[in-house]
Protein backbone atom coordinates (compact mmCIF):
# COMPACT_ATOMS: atom_id res chain seq x y z
CA UNK A 1 0.00 0.00 0.00
CA UNK A 2 1.51 2.99 -1.31
CA UNK A 3 -0.27 6.38 0.85
CA UNK A 4 -0.85 8.97 -1.71
CA UNK A 5 -1.60 12.89 -1.20
CA UNK A 6 -3.74 13.41 -3.80
CA UNK A 7 -5.51 11.12 -6.52
CA UNK A 8 -4.66 10.60 -9.97
CA UNK A 9 -7.33 12.22 -12.57
CA UNK A 10 -8.13 9.04 -15.09
CA UNK A 11 -9.87 9.33 -17.52
CA UNK A 12 -13.05 6.36 -17.63
CA UNK A 13 -14.80 6.37 -20.68
CA UNK A 14 -16.98 2.98 -19.56
CA UNK A 15 -17.21 3.52 -15.53
CA UNK A 16 -19.87 5.51 -14.52
CA UNK A 17 -19.49 7.39 -11.39
CA UNK A 18 -21.63 5.14 -9.09
CA UNK A 19 -22.99 7.21 -5.99
CA UNK A 20 -23.44 4.39 -3.38
CA UNK A 21 -26.94 5.32 -0.87
CA UNK A 22 -25.54 5.81 2.54
CA UNK A 23 -27.15 9.12 3.74
CA UNK A 24 -30.31 7.24 5.53
CA UNK A 25 -27.43 5.04 7.45
CA UNK A 26 -25.54 8.09 8.42
CA UNK A 27 -27.91 8.56 11.15
CA UNK A 28 -27.02 5.45 13.68
CA UNK A 29 -25.20 5.85 16.68
CA UNK A 30 -21.51 4.97 16.34
CA UNK A 31 -20.07 3.08 18.88
CA UNK A 32 -16.05 3.63 19.42
CA UNK A 33 -14.25 0.07 19.48
CA UNK A 34 -10.24 -0.68 19.55
CA UNK A 35 -8.40 -1.38 16.85
CA UNK A 36 -8.41 -4.98 17.38
CA UNK A 37 -11.54 -5.53 18.11
CA UNK A 38 -12.22 -3.61 14.41
CA UNK A 39 -9.66 -5.64 13.10
CA UNK A 40 -12.14 -8.72 14.17
CA UNK A 41 -15.49 -7.39 12.96
CA UNK A 42 -14.06 -6.17 9.56
CA UNK A 43 -12.89 -10.27 9.25
CA UNK A 44 -15.76 -11.38 9.67
CA UNK A 45 -18.16 -9.04 7.84
CA UNK A 46 -16.31 -8.61 4.98
CA UNK A 47 -16.43 -11.97 4.02
CA UNK A 48 -20.18 -11.93 3.84
CA UNK A 49 -20.16 -10.55 0.71
CA UNK A 50 -18.38 -10.89 -2.94
CA UNK A 51 -19.36 -7.80 -4.38
CA UNK A 52 -17.17 -5.14 -4.30
CA UNK A 53 -19.99 -2.33 -3.63
CA UNK A 54 -20.77 -3.96 -0.78
CA UNK A 55 -17.39 -4.93 0.87
CA UNK A 56 -16.64 -1.34 0.30
CA UNK A 57 -19.56 0.20 1.73
CA UNK A 58 -19.47 -2.21 5.04
CA UNK A 59 -15.95 -1.29 5.35
CA UNK A 60 -16.62 2.27 5.21
CA UNK A 61 -19.81 1.84 7.89
CA UNK A 62 -17.23 -0.56 10.26
CA UNK A 63 -14.11 1.78 9.98
CA UNK A 64 -16.18 5.18 11.27
CA UNK A 65 -16.44 2.87 15.07
CA UNK A 66 -12.62 4.11 15.05
CA UNK A 67 -12.30 7.11 12.97
CA UNK A 68 -15.00 9.70 11.76
CA UNK A 69 -15.25 9.40 7.85
CA UNK A 70 -17.30 11.88 5.89
CA UNK A 71 -16.54 9.63 2.88
CA UNK A 72 -14.90 6.71 0.82
CA UNK A 73 -13.95 6.54 -2.95
CA UNK A 74 -12.68 3.84 -4.51
CA UNK A 75 -11.62 3.37 -8.40
CA UNK A 76 -10.42 0.44 -10.88
CA UNK A 77 -10.05 1.44 -14.19
CA UNK A 78 -9.35 -1.78 -15.43
CA UNK A 79 -12.61 -3.09 -14.07
CA UNK A 80 -14.81 -0.24 -14.57
CA UNK A 81 -15.26 0.58 -11.59
CA UNK A 82 -15.57 3.89 -9.58
CA UNK A 83 -17.70 4.70 -6.37
CA UNK A 84 -18.34 6.91 -3.90
CA UNK A 85 -19.83 6.33 -1.08
CA UNK A 86 -20.81 9.48 1.53
CA UNK A 87 -20.14 13.09 0.83
CA UNK A 88 -17.63 14.77 -0.69
CA UNK A 89 -14.50 16.67 1.99
CA UNK A 90 -11.83 18.80 1.35
CA UNK A 91 -8.95 16.35 2.99
CA UNK A 92 -8.36 13.63 1.90
CA UNK A 93 -6.18 10.00 2.29
CA UNK A 94 -5.66 7.78 -0.76
CA UNK A 95 -4.14 4.51 -0.74
CA UNK A 96 -3.16 2.29 -3.93
CA UNK A 97 -3.95 -0.57 -2.97
CA UNK A 98 -1.59 -3.74 -4.07
CA UNK A 99 -1.93 -7.85 -3.42
CA UNK A 100 0.82 -10.00 -4.33
CA UNK A 101 2.04 -7.79 -7.00
CA UNK A 102 -1.60 -7.00 -8.04
CA UNK A 103 -3.26 -3.79 -8.32
CA UNK A 104 -6.14 -3.63 -6.46
CA UNK A 105 -7.28 -0.09 -7.21
CA UNK A 106 -7.64 2.80 -5.38
CA UNK A 107 -8.97 4.21 -2.35
CA UNK A 108 -9.63 7.36 -0.64
CA UNK A 109 -10.79 8.17 2.66
CA UNK A 110 -12.26 11.78 2.64
CA UNK A 111 -13.66 14.19 6.08
CA UNK A 112 -13.52 18.06 6.36
CA UNK A 113 -10.46 17.85 8.93
CA UNK A 114 -7.34 16.90 8.58
CA UNK A 115 -6.30 13.59 9.44
CA UNK A 116 -3.58 13.05 12.21
CA UNK A 117 -0.86 10.78 12.15
CA UNK A 118 -2.28 8.18 14.44
CA UNK A 119 -5.20 8.10 12.47
CA UNK A 120 -3.59 7.47 9.08
CA UNK A 121 -1.32 4.51 10.58
CA UNK A 122 -4.88 2.86 11.95
CA UNK A 123 -6.46 3.10 8.36
CA UNK A 124 -3.51 1.58 6.88
CA UNK A 125 -3.81 -1.21 9.29
CA UNK A 126 -7.20 -1.73 9.01
CA UNK A 127 -6.90 -1.90 4.86
CA UNK A 128 -5.15 -5.14 5.67
CA UNK A 129 -8.58 -6.87 6.38
CA UNK A 130 -9.97 -5.38 3.18
CA UNK A 131 -7.25 -6.81 0.98
CA UNK A 132 -8.50 -10.27 0.64
CA UNK A 133 -12.11 -9.97 0.79
CA UNK A 134 -11.03 -7.04 -2.13
CA UNK A 135 -9.10 -9.67 -4.66
CA UNK A 136 -11.71 -12.37 -3.94
CA UNK A 137 -14.56 -9.66 -5.35
CA UNK A 138 -12.71 -8.20 -7.93
CA UNK A 139 -11.71 -11.97 -9.50
CA UNK A 140 -15.60 -12.55 -9.10
CA UNK A 141 -16.68 -9.39 -10.99
CA UNK A 142 -13.89 -10.78 -13.46
CA UNK A 143 -14.97 -14.27 -14.00
CA UNK A 144 -18.65 -12.85 -14.65
CA UNK A 145 -18.01 -10.16 -16.53
CA UNK A 146 -16.14 -12.68 -18.99
CA UNK A 147 -18.98 -14.63 -18.46
CA UNK A 148 -21.56 -11.89 -19.90
CA UNK A 149 -18.95 -10.54 -22.54
CA UNK A 150 -18.52 -11.33 -26.28
CA UNK A 151 -14.77 -12.07 -26.52
CA UNK A 152 -14.37 -10.63 -30.08
CA UNK A 153 -15.63 -7.23 -29.71
CA UNK A 154 -16.15 -7.05 -25.68
CA UNK A 155 -19.92 -6.19 -25.74
CA UNK A 156 -22.02 -7.77 -23.88
CA UNK A 157 -23.42 -10.83 -25.38
CA UNK A 158 -26.68 -12.29 -25.27
CA UNK A 159 -27.06 -13.84 -22.10
CA UNK A 160 -25.80 -10.22 -20.97
CA UNK A 161 -28.50 -9.12 -23.21
CA UNK A 162 -31.42 -10.66 -22.02
CA UNK A 163 -30.57 -10.36 -18.46
CA UNK A 164 -30.17 -6.78 -18.84
CA UNK A 165 -33.59 -6.15 -21.07
CA UNK A 166 -35.37 -7.70 -19.24
CA UNK A 167 -34.52 -5.67 -15.83
CA UNK A 168 -34.86 -2.40 -18.18
CA UNK A 169 -38.21 -3.17 -18.71
CA UNK A 170 -39.37 -3.30 -15.51
CA UNK A 171 -37.80 -0.45 -14.82
CA UNK A 172 -39.25 1.75 -17.62
CA UNK A 173 -42.26 -0.24 -16.19
CA UNK A 174 -41.98 1.23 -12.48
CA UNK A 175 -40.29 4.62 -13.42
CA UNK A 176 -42.87 5.06 -16.51
CA UNK A 177 -39.69 6.08 -18.87
CA UNK A 178 -40.06 5.41 -22.17
CA UNK A 179 -37.09 2.37 -23.13
CA UNK A 180 -36.13 2.00 -26.81
CA UNK A 181 -33.73 -0.55 -28.43
CA UNK A 182 -31.83 -0.60 -31.58
CA UNK A 183 -31.24 -3.71 -33.86
CA UNK A 184 -29.04 -2.78 -36.26
CA UNK A 185 -27.03 -4.91 -38.39
CA UNK A 186 -23.44 -4.62 -41.14
CA UNK A 187 -24.76 -4.25 -44.67
CA UNK A 188 -23.05 -7.09 -46.98
CA UNK A 189 -20.51 -8.49 -44.47
CA UNK A 190 -20.57 -11.33 -46.12
CA UNK A 191 -18.56 -9.56 -48.88
CA UNK A 192 -16.02 -8.29 -46.78
CA UNK A 193 -15.15 -11.80 -46.12
CA UNK A 194 -15.34 -13.05 -48.88
CA UNK A 195 -12.98 -10.05 -50.23
CA UNK A 196 -11.00 -9.70 -47.06
CA UNK A 197 -10.94 -12.74 -45.24
CA UNK A 198 -12.35 -13.51 -41.88
CA UNK A 199 -9.70 -12.24 -39.99
CA UNK A 200 -10.08 -8.56 -41.68
CA UNK A 201 -13.67 -9.79 -41.17
CA UNK A 202 -13.19 -10.09 -37.64
CA UNK A 203 -11.40 -6.58 -37.22
CA UNK A 204 -14.31 -5.04 -38.60
CA UNK A 205 -16.69 -6.38 -36.39
CA UNK A 206 -14.42 -4.71 -33.51
CA UNK A 207 -14.31 -1.80 -35.39
CA UNK A 208 -17.68 -1.18 -35.44
CA UNK A 209 -18.33 -2.49 -31.81
CA UNK A 210 -16.14 0.68 -31.00
CA UNK A 211 -17.54 3.01 -32.97
CA UNK A 212 -21.05 1.79 -31.73
CA UNK A 213 -19.82 2.44 -28.25
CA UNK A 214 -17.77 5.71 -28.60
CA UNK A 215 -20.69 7.38 -30.04
CA UNK A 216 -23.66 6.79 -27.36
CA UNK A 217 -23.42 7.57 -23.64
CA UNK A 218 -22.25 6.23 -21.04
CA UNK A 219 -25.55 4.83 -19.46
CA UNK A 220 -26.52 3.29 -23.12
CA UNK A 221 -25.51 -0.33 -23.76
CA UNK A 222 -24.05 -2.14 -26.74
CA UNK A 223 -24.50 -6.24 -27.12
CA UNK A 224 -23.44 -8.77 -29.90
CA UNK A 225 -26.71 -10.02 -30.68
CA UNK A 226 -25.82 -12.39 -33.39
CA UNK A 227 -22.72 -12.51 -36.10
CA UNK A 228 -23.04 -8.72 -37.13
CA UNK A 229 -26.09 -8.10 -35.95
CA UNK A 230 -25.67 -5.40 -32.48
CA UNK A 231 -28.45 -4.48 -30.07
CA UNK A 232 -28.27 -1.03 -28.64
CA UNK A 233 -30.39 -0.49 -25.36
CA UNK A 234 -31.37 3.36 -24.58
CA UNK A 235 -33.15 3.61 -21.27
CA UNK A 236 -35.31 7.07 -21.16
CA UNK A 237 -35.18 7.34 -24.37
CA UNK A 238 -38.32 7.71 -26.19
CA UNK A 239 -38.68 6.66 -29.95
CA UNK A 240 -37.88 9.55 -31.82
CA UNK A 241 -34.63 10.36 -29.78
CA UNK A 242 -33.87 6.31 -30.39
CA UNK A 243 -34.46 7.51 -34.23
CA UNK A 244 -31.70 10.36 -33.64
CA UNK A 245 -29.70 8.17 -32.18
CA UNK A 246 -29.52 5.22 -34.91
CA UNK A 247 -29.08 7.81 -37.19
CA UNK A 248 -25.71 9.60 -35.68
CA UNK A 249 -24.46 5.92 -35.35
CA UNK A 250 -25.29 4.97 -39.10
CA UNK A 251 -23.55 8.09 -39.90
CA UNK A 252 -20.52 7.08 -37.43
CA UNK A 253 -20.14 3.96 -39.41
CA UNK A 254 -20.30 5.29 -42.64
CA UNK A 255 -17.55 7.97 -41.65
CA UNK A 256 -15.55 4.92 -40.22
CA UNK A 257 -12.89 4.20 -42.42
CA UNK A 258 -11.34 0.67 -42.42
CA UNK A 259 -7.90 0.47 -45.05
CA UNK A 260 -6.70 -2.74 -46.15
CA UNK A 261 -3.60 -2.72 -47.55
CA UNK A 262 -4.63 1.33 -48.20
CA UNK A 263 -7.53 -0.11 -49.80
CA UNK A 264 -10.46 1.43 -47.52
CA UNK A 265 -13.65 -0.92 -46.76
CA UNK A 266 -17.10 0.98 -47.49
CA UNK A 267 -18.70 -0.07 -44.54
CA UNK A 268 -22.11 0.59 -43.45
CA UNK A 269 -25.36 -0.17 -41.37
CA UNK A 270 -28.84 -0.95 -41.37
CA UNK A 271 -31.29 -0.17 -38.30
CA UNK A 272 -35.04 -0.88 -36.94
CA UNK A 273 -35.92 0.98 -33.90
CA UNK A 274 -38.50 -0.15 -31.59
CA UNK A 275 -40.18 1.45 -28.22
CA UNK A 276 -41.35 -0.54 -25.16
CA UNK A 277 -45.51 -0.14 -25.81
CA UNK A 278 -47.64 -0.53 -22.41
CA UNK A 279 -47.49 -4.04 -22.11
CA UNK A 280 -44.76 -5.50 -23.83
CA UNK A 281 -42.17 -8.18 -23.35
CA UNK A 282 -38.88 -8.40 -24.45
CA UNK A 283 -39.96 -10.61 -27.11
CA UNK A 284 -42.35 -8.70 -28.74
CA UNK A 285 -39.71 -5.94 -28.80
CA UNK A 286 -37.24 -7.58 -29.94
CA UNK A 287 -39.52 -8.59 -32.73
CA UNK A 288 -40.30 -5.35 -34.00
CA UNK A 289 -36.59 -4.47 -33.97
CA UNK A 290 -35.90 -7.15 -36.13
CA UNK A 291 -38.97 -6.52 -38.06
CA UNK A 292 -37.93 -2.85 -38.53
CA UNK A 293 -34.33 -3.61 -39.54
CA UNK A 294 -35.64 -6.20 -42.58
CA UNK A 295 -37.66 -3.05 -43.57
CA UNK A 296 -34.38 -1.09 -43.49
CA UNK A 297 -32.65 -3.62 -45.29
CA UNK A 298 -35.48 -3.92 -47.72
CA UNK A 299 -35.50 -0.51 -48.63
CA UNK A 300 -31.75 -0.34 -49.41
CA UNK A 301 -29.53 -0.68 -46.42
CA UNK A 302 -27.80 2.24 -44.76
CA UNK A 303 -30.88 3.61 -43.00
CA UNK A 304 -33.03 3.06 -40.13
CA UNK A 305 -36.24 2.24 -40.12
CA UNK A 306 -39.06 3.19 -37.22
CA UNK A 307 -41.14 0.02 -35.81
CA UNK A 308 -44.78 0.17 -35.60
P1 LIG B 1 -27.06 -8.02 -45.38
O1 LIG B 1 -26.74 -6.67 -45.87
O2 LIG B 1 -28.33 -8.55 -45.90
O3 LIG B 1 -27.01 -8.10 -43.87
O4 LIG B 1 -25.90 -8.97 -45.94
P2 LIG B 1 -24.79 -9.73 -45.12
O5 LIG B 1 -23.80 -10.24 -46.11
O6 LIG B 1 -24.25 -8.89 -44.04
O7 LIG B 1 -25.66 -10.84 -44.40
P3 LIG B 1 -25.51 -12.36 -44.19
O8 LIG B 1 -26.37 -12.73 -43.04
O9 LIG B 1 -25.73 -13.07 -45.49
O10 LIG B 1 -24.00 -12.59 -43.76
C1 LIG B 1 -23.51 -12.34 -42.50
C2 LIG B 1 -22.09 -12.80 -42.51
O11 LIG B 1 -21.47 -12.51 -41.26
C3 LIG B 1 -21.94 -14.28 -42.72
C4 LIG B 1 -20.95 -14.73 -41.67
O12 LIG B 1 -19.93 -15.48 -42.22
C5 LIG B 1 -20.42 -13.45 -41.12
N1 LIG B 1 -20.04 -13.55 -39.71
C6 LIG B 1 -20.83 -13.84 -38.65
N2 LIG B 1 -20.10 -13.85 -37.51
C7 LIG B 1 -18.84 -13.53 -37.85
C8 LIG B 1 -17.62 -13.37 -37.10
O13 LIG B 1 -17.55 -13.53 -35.88
N3 LIG B 1 -16.49 -13.03 -37.80
C9 LIG B 1 -16.52 -12.86 -39.15
N4 LIG B 1 -15.40 -12.52 -39.76
N5 LIG B 1 -17.64 -13.01 -39.87
C10 LIG B 1 -18.78 -13.34 -39.24
MG1 LIG C 1 -25.48 -8.18 -42.51
MG1 LIG D 1 -27.07 -10.59 -40.26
Amino acid sequence: MVPKNHSNTIDFDAAKLQRLGYASRKQQAIKPVSLAQLHQRLSLQLQTSLEVERILELFFVQVQQLIPLDALGYQLASCDLRLEIGERATHSAGYRLNHEGDYLGELVFRRGHRFSEDELSQLESLLACLLFPLRNALLYRTALQIALRDPLTGSGNRIAMSQTLQREIELSRRSLQPLSVLMLDIDHFKRINDEHGHLIGDEVLKNVANALKGSLRNVDMVFRYGGEEFLVLLSNTSCEAGVMIGERLRVAIEELQHAVENQPIKLSISLGCATLQAGEGAESLLRRADTALYAAKRDGRNRISMAS
